[in-house]
């Protein structure tokens, strides 16, 4: 049987990695979340977890209100997530929290030694020269929760990863695909908030509005599986039906199919190698009938252009575009700033800021801080 430790455990992949759990029979012996605290204690319940931790610590109260009937030990705060993270006696650590946040508990977890499934973005975009550095040194598994990093990771297997010629990141085009940037002027939050394919928490639905979030993955890619920008093509799928795909030297291209459904990538990160069913509807590719494949619009979706230009250029620019990208998404969601404005703070960073070097934690809360505060200086003059 196998354990874990889930931080995010409240979130729409925390949710339903525990459902993979619970239809598995894995152990889940501590769990985090924000601040979700109801949520966070049934789950504790549910699954018997031996240590619970809510972020805020102002919620810290409350949830040992609501754990008097057990012997878990309540944790929170930062110090909390890394102790989730470091956990003795657990298999695998589970990392779904959303943003810069998830960073420090990862390089923890790897500092331990620990294989983590992944699903928070940021840690590898911000972090990711130094957490491929540790991974590598402590002889770390990442196994990637993101459906499109799982596609890639599944193609991968049994071939030889020097014989990767290219890879196929596939994006739905998110709901303002076709639209130009005239047409985009005046988008609400709650139109950006609808996502045709995907349900997701709120800040992965605006970064897949921006293709910010396809952005993210790009970056996560070139760090996952070692490639270069170059080598990095983006196909928009507007079914969300092909989730990655990879081409080998002799130009054979390799894609993983499947109903548009976290819980296929969720479990095989958790089983992996294993496969099990898995509850989800099955492919029907009959019922489709026809895929339709696009290049993605560099012109009107800023955010995505950023990114690749980021990683491009190196150094800090990654952890740049994405503390920006944070920043600026809360203002959205604030009704601060207009939608178009998170593309054009994103990319304006990229010529703001002189080139910086990442090679400590230290290092990317300085960039990420100093990204935030240009927005901050931006939005309020
Ligand atoms: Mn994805």
């Amino acid at each position: 049987m196998k354990t874990i430790s889930l931080i995010g455990s409240t979130g729409s992949i925390g949710t339903q990695t525990l459902d993979v759990c619970m239809k598995h029979n894995i152990k889940v012996k501590a769990l985090a979340a924000k601040r979700s605290v109801r949520l966070l204690a049934e789950q504790a319940h549910k699954f018997n977890a031996e240590i619970v931790c809510v972020f805020d610590e102002d919620k810290y109260n409350e949830l040992c209100g609501l754990m008097t009937d057990t012997d878990a030990e309540v944790l929170c705060g930062m110090d909390g997530l890394c102790k989730v993270a470091e956990l003795d006696g657990i298999d695998l650590f589970v990392n779904s929290v959303v943003g810069m946040v998830g960073l420090l508990p990862t390089l923890k977890a790897i500092e331990k030694g620990r294989d983590i499934a992944l699903a928070n973005k940021e840690t590898l975009v911000a972090g990711g020269i130094i957490v491929m550095q540790k991974a590598e040194e402590k002889g770390v598994k990442i196994y990637p929760i993101d459906s499109e990093h799982s596609a890639i990771f599944q193609c991968l297997q049994g071939n030889d990863k020097k014989q990767l010629n290219k890879i196929i990141l596939t994006a739905s085009g998110g709901p303002f695909f076709g639209k130009t940037k005239a047409e985009l002027e005046n988008v609400t939050v709650e139109q950006a908030l609808n996502h045709p394919n995907w349900s997701m928490g709120n800040k992965i639905t605006i970064d897949s509005a921006t293709l910010m979030n396809k952005g993210l993955e790009f970056i996560e890619a070139k760090w996952l599986f070692g490639v270069e920008p170059e080598d990095i093509e983006i196909v928009v799928n507007r079914e969300s039906v092909l989730h990655s795909a990879v081409e080998f030297d002799d130009y054979s291209v390799i894609g993983q199919l499947g109903t548009p459904d976290m819980k296929i990538p969720i479990q095989y990160a958790l089983l992996y190698p294993e496969r099990y069913e898995c509850d989800v509807n099955r492919l029907s590719l009959t019922d489709y009938g026809t895929l339709s494949f696009y290049k993605p619009d560099y012109e009107t979706f800023d955010c995505l252009r950023a990114c690749i230009e980021a990683i491009k250029k190196g150094g800090a620019y990654p952890c740049l575009v994405n503390g920006a990208n944070e920043e600026a998404v809360k203002l959205f969601l604030e009704r601060r700033i207009s939608f178009l404005d998170i593309g054009r703070i994103v990319s304006g960073i990229l010529t703001e800021f002189e080139p910086m070097e990442i090679n400590t934690y230290e290092d990317v809360l300085k960039a990420d801080k100093a990204a935030r505060e240009y927005v901050v200086r931006r939005v309020s003059v």
